[in-house]
């Protein structure tokens, strides 16, 4: 399909889950931060969760030293002038994915397909930053993105069915399992989950119950994995918060206001496993 040069615009939690999937499938990826030391990060987690698989009997050394091999990084967005097809996972913020975006259009030649791996932010405002609205897509994996088998395919209103096929044969090739979204806010994962957080963190705020007693009920009542809370922490809280002023300024619904204690932690950096601290203590 014409894919073999892939690029990863991100090396945190979500760029290295990824270009760790596409690597493993075969292709060569190319994966970028703005410094070297974050690409250094992403790479060390790879590293990581290869040496779990080993560890496992999932993949042999030989196997494990091919996938790394198999993956460049680089500071400098230039570099995808080489690649084939990019999936960007920068930081959840509209005006930086703009830049980004405008940057990669003027990089990438024409043919190449633009997909963001964005939880929220309307794929046809991206689109429309570039001159191939046709060529840019939604490509949402989900976290661990190793671990998780779902993504979130979104097609944006000027997205064409030729950028929509290759991307969901790219997932295949991922060995994931697409599911076709269309372009309103939070799309179908995050606008069903991302307020069932909110609600779990009203809860905290209104003194309805205690963090662990919140994702107790969660999970033993609702038979999910994880709690709310505890997913919010994975999640990062800062990702949380985009994805719900996303919804409440998409909708203008006051159903999805941020709650004002989500807030408050993003505000003193409480950001959830990333940084140590969130709703629980991982320090
Ligand atoms: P993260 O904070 O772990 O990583 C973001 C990385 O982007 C950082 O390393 C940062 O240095 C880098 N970055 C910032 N500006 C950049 C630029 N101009 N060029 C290249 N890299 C740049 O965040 P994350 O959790 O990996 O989230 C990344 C994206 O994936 C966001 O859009 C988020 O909404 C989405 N997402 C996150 C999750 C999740 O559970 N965390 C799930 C699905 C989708």
């Amino acid at each position: 399909m014409g894919v073999e040069k892939f690029g990863v615009i991100g090396s945190g939690q979500m760029g290295n889950g990824i270009a760790q999937v596409a690597a493993a499938s075969g292709l060569n990826v190319l994966m970028s931060d703005i410094q070297q030391d974050f690409c250094d990060k992403g790479m060390a987690t790879i590293a990581k969760n290869l040496d779990r698989m080993v560890s496992k009997g999932k993949l042999d050394e030989g196997q494990k030293e091919a996938i790394l091999g198999r993956i460049e990084t680089t500071t400098d967005l230039g570099d995808m002038a080489g690649v084939d097809f990019v999936v960007e996972a920068a930081v959840e913020r509209e005006d930086l994915k703009f830049k980004i975006f405008e940057d990669l259009d003027k990089i990438c030649p024409p043919h190449v397909i633009l997909s963001t791996n964005t939880s929220s932010i309307p794929i046809g405002r991206i689109a429309a930053r570039t001159s191939r609205p046709e060529k840019i897509i939604g490509m949402h994996f989900m976290n661990p993105v190793p671990v998780m088998k779902l993504v979130e395919v979104i097609k944006g209103i000027a997205t064409s069915q030729e950028t929509f096929d290759l991307t969901w044969e790219l997932c295949e090739k991922f060995n994931k399992t697409p599911a076709e979204a269309n372009d309103f806010p939070g799309f179908i994962a995050n606008r069903i989950l991302m307020p069932m957080i909110n609600e779990a963190i009203f809860c905290i705020y209104q003194s309805v119950g205690k963090v662990e007693d919140i994702d107790t009920v969660m999970k033993l009542g609702m038979n999910h994995p994880m709690g709310p809370l505890a997913l919010a922490d994975l999640i990062g809280l800062d990702t949380c918060l985009a994805i719900m002023e996303t919804l409440y300024d998409g909708f203008k619904d006051s159903k999805y206001r941020p709650c004002p204690l989500l807030r408050k932690y993003v505000e003193v950096g409480w950001l959830g496993r990333k940084t140590g601290k969130g709703f629980y203590d991982y320090k």
